[in-house]
């Protein structure tokens, strides 16, 4: 793969002023930011430009306010944060205000560039999507990726090329059909996949199994018989639950072995399973964690989730999380700075393991710099 151009590629940037794509898509409550991890996650970058001279306007989108302007996606709240952290740097109004932005509009782009000399790309978390302030600024300016997105790429690009073996992926969540093409894509790289969340039932039901009531796709059933007969055959091993958590046909609490009765819902792996993931991770070099293993948000369902995110913490492999809600559970069992990296991109981290490559990486190695 060719170069990607990074900040120092920019070359000179004193007096400059530099357009820097970063994602400041906030969680927010009535105007009120609630946690300004993502502003602070830019600041690296922001310094690096600035201590050298030059003058940086960040943009990024809020929300989705469907290419229209509503106030309640506005950046104020955004650019008065970032006035505390740093002073002088300019924040343009929400990106997707201008159906230009999802559009890829060359004359929306053309706007965000004027009086612009050059273009960096920190906004990992939007990278997937091929939309005008991440395709656009490369055609024309000098380019580069942000240290936040250097990290991103170093490290997701590692896990796919040259991972430490054993090499884990643990997978759950709700998404199936959006993630089976990761699953198909990562079996060509890793030893193991251990699979829990409701994405667990589908291949439950390919194997066989009755699921009673549990979350499932049925029109992703072969596509599973098809992974669970290609990992056999290429000596991979996938790891599915052997018992679970869940509510029963009266709605009480029970714990079942893997076929579940009529009418009862699997909403946890059980702790005989926990503990068997939790070995596989211990065991392994690297491991790749995307999507919790039950419905944590409710304290009923939250042990397997808890239990996977403390092996993660604990084992010596090289961890890595992605996906919001994998970040999210991490962060509420205070285990997040127990793992090597949380990515910043749930979409962004899954495309750039499913392909190797994505949309805002290609227009980087193309422009004029690189
Ligand atoms: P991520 O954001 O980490 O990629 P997803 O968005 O795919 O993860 O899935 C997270 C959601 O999956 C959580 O809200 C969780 O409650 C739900 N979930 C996990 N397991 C189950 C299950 N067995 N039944 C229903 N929902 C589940
Ligand atoms: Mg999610």
């Amino acid at each position: 793969m060719s170069h990607i151009p990074t900040l120092a590629d920019l070359g000179d940037v004193g007096g400059k002023r530099v357009l820097v794509r970063t994602d400041f898509n906030v969680p927010m409550d009535n105007g009120v930011i609630t946690d300004d991890f993502r502003i602070r996650s830019a600041l690296p970058t922001i310094e690096w430009l600035t201590s050298r001279g030059a003058h940086v306007v960040c943009a990024s989108h809020l929300g989705r306010p469907k290419g229209k302007p509503d106030p309640k996606y506005s950046m104020d709240a955004v650019r008065a944060r970032l006035a505390e952290l740093a002073p002088g740097v300019e924040l343009m109004e929400n990106l997707r205000y201008n159906p230009g932005e999802e559009g890829n509009d060359p004359q929306f782009v053309a706007s965000l560039i004027q009086g612009i000399d050059a273009y960096v790309d920190d906004a990992f978390g939007a990278c997937h999507r091929a939309h005008a302030s991440i395709v656009g600024p490369p055609r024309t300016l000098p380019s580069a990726m942000g240290l936040l997105m250097q990290r991103e790429v170093e490290v997701l690009l590692g896990l796919r090329n040259n991972p430490k073996r054993p090499f884990v992926a643990v997978l759950g969540g709700a998404k199936i059909s959006d993630k089976l093409g990761v699953v198909e894509a990562l079996l060509n790289v890793v030893d193991a996949l251990v699979i829990g969340g409701a994405m667990c039932f589908t291949f439950l039901v390919a194997r066989g199994y009755p699921i009673g009531d549990s979350l499932w796709e049925p029109d992703q059933v072969e596509t599973c018989k098809r992974l669970l007969a290609d990992s056999a055959s290429n000596g991979k091993t996938i790891h599915l639950p052997e018992d679970l958590v869940g509510l029963d046909a009266a709605g009480n609490f029970a714990t079942f072995g893997v076929r579940l009765p009529d009418g009862a819902k699997g909403l946890d792996i059980g702790p005989g399973t926990a503990a068997a993931f939790s070995d596989v991770i211990m065991d392994a070099r690297t491991v790749f964690w995307n999507g919790p293993m039950g419905m944590f948000e409710d304290p009923r369902f939250e042990a397997g989730t808890r239990t996977v995110a403390q092996a993660m913490a604990d084992t010596k492999a090289f961890t890595v999380v992605g996906g919001g809600d994998s970040a999210a559970a991490l962060a509420q069992f205070g285990l997040d700075h127990d793992v090597d990296h949380v990515s910043t991109g749930g979409g962004a981290s899954l495309e750039l393991l499913e392909y190797g490559d994505l949309p805002g990486l290609e227009a980087l190695r193309a422009a004029p710099n690189a």
